[in-house]
């Protein structure tokens, strides 16, 4: 998801209410070991963006290495979250870095196999995407979740999460379900989008082949 600077005075209290100080450390450990690499982001027409992403069962170097990359990707594209699915990886995995309310300091979390557990309220909110370049709208999503997920070592991990962060968290595991936040949106609203998607599919079109 890309990122905005924009927030409403009540994200103040929201956003990570758990302890990620470890998980934090854990990536900083993670990064001096590994030398990450910016990914290739698929945009809108690649097939891959529509598939189910599959659970992740092994908790191995490889996908240690794939968060650092998606991490990275995510910064330089300036984005505030990417899923797995957006670099070709059709596996249940996810990174967000959504910056805090007057704080310089960045909420930075990788979640394996999150499953949204509860929901609260609904909050409308301009969203964007790195896949969908260009195009924004305004979606409609719960404002707070519970969420369980498995961190990078395959511990589970609860973590209750409102604002910013409950949004960015439920567009990417959307991506994982091949959901995009145009599927949220009209009829109406997406006839709109229309000439835009078609030239970016006819971009993939050539890319992939198809
Ligand atoms: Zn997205």
């Amino acid at each position: 998801m890309r990122e905005e600077r924009f927030f409403r005075p009540q994200d103040k209290k929201s956003g990570l209410q758990n302890d990620k100080k470890m998980e934090r450390t854990r990536f900083c450990e993670l990064a001096m070991s590994y030398q990450p690499q910016a990914r290739k982001i698929l945009t809108y027409g690649h097939p891959t963006l529509r598939v189910k992403c599959e659970p992740v069962r092994e908790f191995n170097e490889d996908l240690r290495r794939l968060a650092a990359d998606m991490f990275l990707t995510m910064t330089q594209s300036e984005g505030v979250g990417l899923a797995a699915s957006q670099v070709d990886r059709t596996i249940m995995l996810l990174v967000v870095g959504v910056p805090q309310p007057e704080s310089e300091e960045r909420i930075r979390l990788a979640a394996v196999n999150p499953i949204i557990e509860e929901t609260r309220g609904s909050w409308e909110y301009e969203e964007g995407c790195l896949s969908i370049p260009e195009l924004r709208d305004m979606v409609t999503r719960p404002e707070w979740i519970k969420l369980r997920y498995q961190d990078l070592d395959g511990a589970p991990q609860v973590l209750e999460a409102g604002g910013m962060l409950a949004r960015v968290l439920q567009h990417e595991i959307d991506h994982l379900n091949g959901v995009l936040f145009i599927d949220h949106l009209s009829p109406v609203r997406r006839a709109l989008m229309k000439q835009k998607l078609k030239e970016l599919e006819r971009q993939n079109a050539g890319v992939c082949g198809l």
